[in-house]
């Protein structure tokens, strides 16, 4: 990857410190495109029917999608530097701490947290993903995960915005048991013992390993670890059967039939929680008051998970002619949602609609040290400039706690 060293390095010196990404689109067989997040109307299938619709795209990703039939590089953003393509996590392995900063190359030796749209036509099965423990004994890591809902891309809600979180308080794990005992006969029941939460566009909630939710059909903004671990409890979604490998895939062979192994899998004092909303619910807060000058950046996501700080993120928004310059902690992935204007020298322009493989200007990857010095963002359009960047492990220690934006009322 000799090439690939040389090429990044050219790339970071030629926009001090800024890398274009072109989009990464990633199938899911399992579900249906919600079709909001600009694809061509032509293009959703463009894998082919048998790999599924599109209905995600990743964002400064270093971690492949574990799809069934998918080419190795699935989930992989590419850097584009003039003529030339390589991915962001080939060049992250080369130059690491260059691209990544110090602290995070040191501890982890990779990006190792990625962001993504997802967009479906429905609710998804109520599923957990597994701490690290757990995952651990399959060989992978746990995967702690966050959602905002961006008003750009959520004009309209497809078939059910509402999220099930977590389990009724009450609930015992013997019924829980038993709906895993009735996986093969039809709907298990699990959303019985679950209640639902109506999404509303502009907030989000930050979701940690092992606790039970069944995303709604909003497009959501998520960072989360890099990682692909999940448990799916439901059985039938919409009418359609998930099989029982799902529910099982990332847990050891040997407890692949110990329904109640699988139980006890959960957190489940985080499950049946009844300040569920309270401990999991974020609103942006602004980091500081800045609109009178044409701008404002928002926290989006953030909060701790298990006492640590994994990802962070914040939505950035500029009025037209408005102009500001942005220090940030870490390295992050940025996507703009609205608008147009530079990042740096690096135009950004927000796409109506995409091809399948047709390159875009709307996201790029910001090395830590360049965001250290100050990133200066303008917007040369004649409606506001609005981005979402995400952060990994500690890069913003300033960032608010979970149900710190009641402080702000
Ligand atoms: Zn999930």
């Amino acid at each position: 990857m000799a090439n690939v060293a040389k090429l990044a390095a050219d790339a970071l010196t030629d926009n001090d410190g800024i890398l274009r990404l072109a989009p990464t689109w990633v199938p899911r067989s399992f579900l249906q495109p919600g079709k909001r997040i600009k694809l061509h109307p032509a293009d959703y299938y463009a894998l082919g029917t048998h790999r599924g619709g599109i209905d995600e795209r990743w964002f400064a990703s270093t971690t492949v999608a574990t799809n069934e039939g998918a080419p190795p590089d699935e989930g992989l953003s590419y850097v584009v530097f003039g003529k030339h393509r390589f991915t962001l996590r080939d060049a992250v392995s080369e130059l690491g701490a260059e691209i990544v900063g110090k602290s995070i190359w040191k501890k982890y030796s990779r990006w190792p947290v990625y962001s993504k749209f997802f967009d479906n036509m429905g609710p998804i099965p109520h599923h957990m993903h597994q701490n690290d423990k757990q995952a651990k004994l399959t060989g992978q890591e746990g995967k702690p995960e966050s959602y905002y809902f961006p008003p750009q891309l959520n004009a309209i809600g497809n078939n059910f915005p509402y999220t099930f979180f977590g389990l009724e308080p009450g609930t015992t794990k013997q019924e829980i048991v038993r709906c895993l005992d009735r996986w093969n006969e039809g709907d298990n029941g699990i959303l019985n013992y679950s209640k639902a939460y109506r999404l509303q566009p502009g907030t989000g909630w930050l979701v940690p390993p092992c606790v039970l939710h069944a995303p709604g059909s909003l497009v959501t903004y998520e960072p989360q670890w890099g990682s692909d671990v999940f448990g799916m409890y439901q059985s039938l979604v919409e009418g359609r059967a998930v099989p029982r490998s799902l529910l099982v895939k990332d847990f050891p062979k040997e407890k692949h039939s110990d329904n109640k192994y699988l139980v006890d899998a959960l957190d489940w004092e985080g499950n049946v929680d009844p300040s569920f909303k309270d401990n999991h619910y974020l609103e942006p807060i602004p980091v500081a008051n800045t609109e009178k000058d044409g701008w404002v950046d928002r926290w989006i996501v953030y909060g701790k998970v298990g006492g640590k700080q994994l990802f962070t993120a914040k939505e950035l928004t500029l009025q037209p002619g408005a102009k500001c310059t942005i220090k940030d902690g870490g390295a992050y992935g940025w996507i703009t949602v609205q608008g147009e204007g530079y990042v740096g020298k690096v135009r950004l322009q927000t796409p109506a609609m995409i091809r399948f493989g047709a390159m875009t200007e709307d996201e790029v990857f910001v090395t830590a040290q360049r965001a250290g010095e100050g990133v200066t963002f303008s917007n040369s359009g004649s409606e506001p400039l609005v981005g979402l960047r995400y952060f990994g492990p500690d890069a913003c220690p300033d960032a608010p706690n979970v149900g710190d934006y009641r402080k702000k009322r």
